[in-house]
């Protein structure tokens, strides 16, 4: 690689000794404080990072993280990769990650959907992996249009290998711009925000997997990649069992991409796969944590579709603790509470916690799902038989449930 200009070296330098004063003196993994000030010193620290690098760019709304994971463990494969790990997913976080590993050849970025035609700009990133498109918390579905509208100006007229999901309309209209892209038909569990064409407006028809516009000549476009069940049939024809450690339809979907990504960097299905199902758990999350003969997986769920993936995941056998927090992170306005449906809890014994646990208790009463409710997740936690259970909890309150029974990675 090219030696980084002085200016660079010494910003990159001063950034990490930032973000090594900020973790010993405990404030965090210092990702974002080190960036922070590398860019103060050399606002162009990005680009000149990213330079000579081979970097792909993974963004969404839900599984950002766990797909940058799995595609990191994949590349591994090649050679040393440089990632944001730490899921701080602006300008400030990739230049931490970048310059943390200086001589990687690879890169994989974990980008904030409305930085994505920034950091693309800045990095020129040869790949750029697109997943889904929905709500989060309280923005609706105009927000998510106008988000898409602008990944198709970002990425119109330039090289970019895009890797997209074509089972979300909106994901496919934001990615159609593109140069060259490899469709993966991945899989949409929530559907609540594509009812309509994003070229027109006009209503989407679907039949099985397949959608159209009724109006224009708007489209599912055929895809190269397709996850069936628990395998992924690649463009050749071959059916590969994925067998990952991490649960659910959603991460099959995310290892489905992450296959397709690794084969755009010249990396065989054979050689990626064994990588994927190294992962275990993200940044906390599917762990199992332990106190008292009880054994509770974690689930984070921060949006609408989130839900339905965690309640794909979770077990309908075993009790469930729900606990809703509504401090900045999580969004203060809690009324997409009710763009959830929970009757798929009835039957199971429910447990409902955190801040907004009143909001969240009218919710289920409303669904005719009976559940207990608990000033704390402690007290539900205690109130529970021993045994094993699950959690589903948004994003401070499962951070804090993490911080109480010790962090697990
Ligand atoms: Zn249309």
């Amino acid at each position: 690689m090219t030696q980084l200009p002085l200016r660079a070296q010494l910003a990159s330098a001063l950034g990490r000794t930032a973000a090594t004063l900020s973790r010993v003196t405990g404030r965090g993994d210092g990702s974002v404080i080190g960036g922070r000030v590398g860019l103060v010193l050399e606002p162009d620290l990005l680009r000149q990072l990213a330079r000579d690098r081979k970097l792909v760019l993974v963004s969404a709304t839900n599984g950002k993280t766990t797909t940058t994971r799995l595609i990191t463990s994949a590349l591994t494969e090649l050679g040393e990769v440089a990632t944001n790990a730490f899921g701080a997913n602006m300008p400030a976080g990739h230049v931490s990650a970048l310059s943390a590993h200086k001589s990687a050849p690879y890169g994989v970025l974990e980008v904030d959907e409305k930085y994505l035609p920034e950091v693309l700009e800045t990095t020129g990133a040869g790949v750029v992996c697109l997943m889904n498109l929905s709500r989060d918390q309280m923005d609706r579905a105009a927000e998510i249009w106008l988000l898409a509208q602008k990944w198709r100006r970002a990425l119109s007229g330039k090289p970019t290998h895009v890797i997209a999901n074509c089972d979300d309309p909106l994901v496919t209209w934001g990615a159609s711009t593109a140069a060259k892209v490899t469709w993966v038909a991945g899989g949409q569990r929530w559907k609540e925000d594509s009812w309509s064409c994003p070229e027109c407006g006009g209503p989407l028809d679907r039949k099985g997997a397949d959608w159209a516009c009724r109006e224009c000549t708007f489209h599912r476009p055929e895809p190269h990649w397709v996850l069936d069940d628990d395998a992924v049939i690649d463009p050749r024809g071959h059916r590969w069992v994925l067998d990952l450690q991490l649960p659910g339809l959603a991460n099959r979907s995310n290892g489905a991409m992450a296959l397709a990504v690794g084969e755009a960097f010249g990396l065989h299905v054979q050689s990626a796969l064994p990588r994927l199902r190294e992962v275990t758990s993200v940044a906390g999350r599917y762990t199992t944590v332990e106190r008292d003969g009880r054994a509770a997986r974690l689930l984070l769920s921060k949006n609408p579709a989130g839900w339905l993936e965690a309640f794909d995941v979770s077990d309908p056998s075993l009790p469930i603790i729900l606990s809703v927090n509504a401090q900045g992170p999580d969004g203060r306005d809690t009324s997409w509470l009710w763009d959830v449906d929970y009757r798929i809890l009835r039957g199971r014994p429910v447990h409902v916690t955190g801040e907004r646990r009143l909001d969240l208790a009218l919710r289920l009463d409303v669904a005719e799902v009976p559940f207990q409710l608990y000033d704390s997740f402690a007290q539900a936690f205690d109130a529970l038989p021993p045994g094993r259970l699950d959690v589903i909890a948004n994003y401070t309150a499962f951070q804090q449930i993490r911080s109480e029974f010790g962090r697990a990675v």
